[in-house]
């Protein structure tokens, strides 16, 4: 049995309670050193630990395959949500490809993603619909990337960014911003937020146009709003449509 554990974004009161069972039941714990430096040692006392670094997936993916074959209770672990941009689909895939798809039994535990941990600390941005788009062109070709802000542009999707920027991969964020400012105004909301339910956690809101200038980076996260996000009170809010469809909310109070 593999179990591929979603962590949550970082704080233990945001991991699921099927999660911690699932480590608690676990002999061998994999995962990216970053996510398992996250959980509580005594967590994870007694247990053989199998870490590696960033773009290592295929190998930390095998070995969590290799052990669960060799009949050992195996956890992989992911932050935010396994199957948002992280290992679930590559497993699926390994498993597959290797032939075991018989001999190893899988549970997928979801988790919290950066999105929803990222949107409930500025407000409520992705109260209607939204795209969500990771700038990583490791495993996608920039011209990809670039059609899909277009697209979420044009149709007002409020846009989730993933991956924003690295210390090697720093222009992205300003073609974005470029794109988007044909579609929606210089002043459209926006919310960055770094370290989301996590230790140093920073949450900052500025407008489209001031975006390429913003302090980003691969631990932050990226909303920008529609044509109809605003700020109400210091919290990011995009109208579902309420007042449109029925008119000025009255007070009862
Ligand atoms: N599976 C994860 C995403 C992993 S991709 C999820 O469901 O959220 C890694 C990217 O996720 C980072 O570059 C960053 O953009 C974002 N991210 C993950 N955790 C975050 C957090 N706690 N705060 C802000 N951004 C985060």
């Amino acid at each position: 049995m593999l179990k591929i554990v979603s962590l949550g974004p970082g704080d233990s009161g945001y991991l699921a309670p099927r999660a911690k069972e699932a480590l608690e039941e676990a002999e061998v714990v994999v995962g990216y050193s970053t996510y398992i430096d996250l959980l509580d040692p005594q967590m994870l006392k007694g247990k053989e630990i199998i870490s590696t670094g960033m773009k290592k997936e295929i190998e930390r993916c095998r070995a969590a395959i290799r052990k669960s074959v060799e009949g050992k209770a195996t956890a992989i672990v992911c932050s935010g949500d396994a199957g948002i941009y992280g290992m679930a689909g590559l497993i699926l895939e390994l498993i597959e490809e290797d032939g075991l798809l018989e001999s190893v039994e899988v549970e997928i535990i979801p988790g919290i993603p950066a999105l929803c941990a990222a949107a409930a600390l500025l407000g409520a941005p992705l109260m209607h619909d939204f795209a969500v788009i990771s700038l990583s062109d490791l495993l996608t070709p920039w011209e990809l990337i670039r059609s899909r802000v277009e697209a979420g542009g044009a149709a007002d999707y409020v846009i989730v960014l993933y991956n924003p920027k690295s210390r090697k991969r720093d222009w992205q964020i300003g073609a974005v911003m470029d794109i988007l400012l044909q579609h929606r105004p210089p002043n459209t909301p926006v919310g960055i937020v770094r370290n989301a339910m996590r230790d140093n956690q920073d949450i900052r809101l500025t407008t489209l146009d001031e975006l390429a200038d913003s302090p980003i980076d691969m631990l932050t996260i990226v909303i920008i709003g529609n044509s109809q996000t605003t700020v109400l009170g210091g919290k990011m809010v995009t109208p579902r449509g309420y007042k449109q469809k029925y008119g000025p909310f009255r007070s009862t109070v």
